[in-house]
């Protein structure tokens, strides 16, 4: 079962990648972490895997702006840099830009993105910016909610809605939303039966 295997601790960071021709060769499936920085992409990453501090290295300065490839047993794992900059160099954002657009359009093994989103705020413009790539690329994105620890009730409903709301304005979306809490475990195990269940 290939789930089994990206979960039994052998993930390991393989490459950050800052231009197309850096790119691992294409030669096993792949699934996409995105978000926002600070949406709690590292912590699920590392509650997925199993490997705490594994997805740090991405949010170290420097390499914020790397592809950052993990090899997961028959699996890459592949974590985009943290979106919604609002300091950055608008020459670093074009060139960002232009290194996710080449990357989504041109990689013919990447099943699934998983587009997260903080359980507090739920999609905001810069998440719809990543839905339309992804639209455009025709790559399928699931969205994860992230930290619903943090959030009860009617705040979550609301959230939740707006949510599917952008999702339903979206093609690629996968119509399935996972609640997720890396801090108490919720939807790790949900997480990883779709990650499991992802086909060639
Ligand atoms: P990244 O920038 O998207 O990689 O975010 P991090 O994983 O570094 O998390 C950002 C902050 O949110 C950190 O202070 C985390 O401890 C916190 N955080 C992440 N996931 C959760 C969660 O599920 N619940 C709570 N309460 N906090 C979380």
């Amino acid at each position: 079962e290939k789930g089994r295997l990206l979960f039994a601790g052998e993930t390991t960071f393989l490459k950050g990648v800052v231009a197309m021709d850096g790119l691992p060769p294409a030669d096993r499936l792949e699934v996409c972490f995105a978000g926002r920085s600070n949406v709690g992409k590292s912590s699920l990453i590392n509650a997925l895997t199993g490997r705490k501090g594994l997805a740090r290295a991405s949010n170290t300065p420097g390499r914020t702006q790397e592809i950052n490839f993990f090899t997961a047993g028959e699996l890459y794992v592949v974590d985009l840099p943290g979106y919604g900059f609002a300091n950055a160099p608008v020459a670093v954002v074009a060139k960002w830009q232009a290194l996710l657009k080449n990357y989504l359009q041109g990689r013919p093994t990447l099943r699934r993105v998983f587009v997260l989103i903080d359980a507090r705020h739920g999609a905001k413009a810069v998440d719809e910016e990543i839905m339309t790539l992804l639209d455009r690329a025709a790559v399928t994105f699931q969205v994860v909610m992230t930290k619903v620890d943090k959030v009860k009730g009617d705040a979550l409903d609301a959230s939740m809605a707006a949510t599917r709301a952008a999702m339903a304005k979206h093609p690629a979306a996968y119509p399935e939303l996972i609640l997720t809490s890396s801090e108490k475990g919720e939807g790790i195990a949900a997480l990883r039966a779709v990650i499991a269940s992802i086909e060639a």
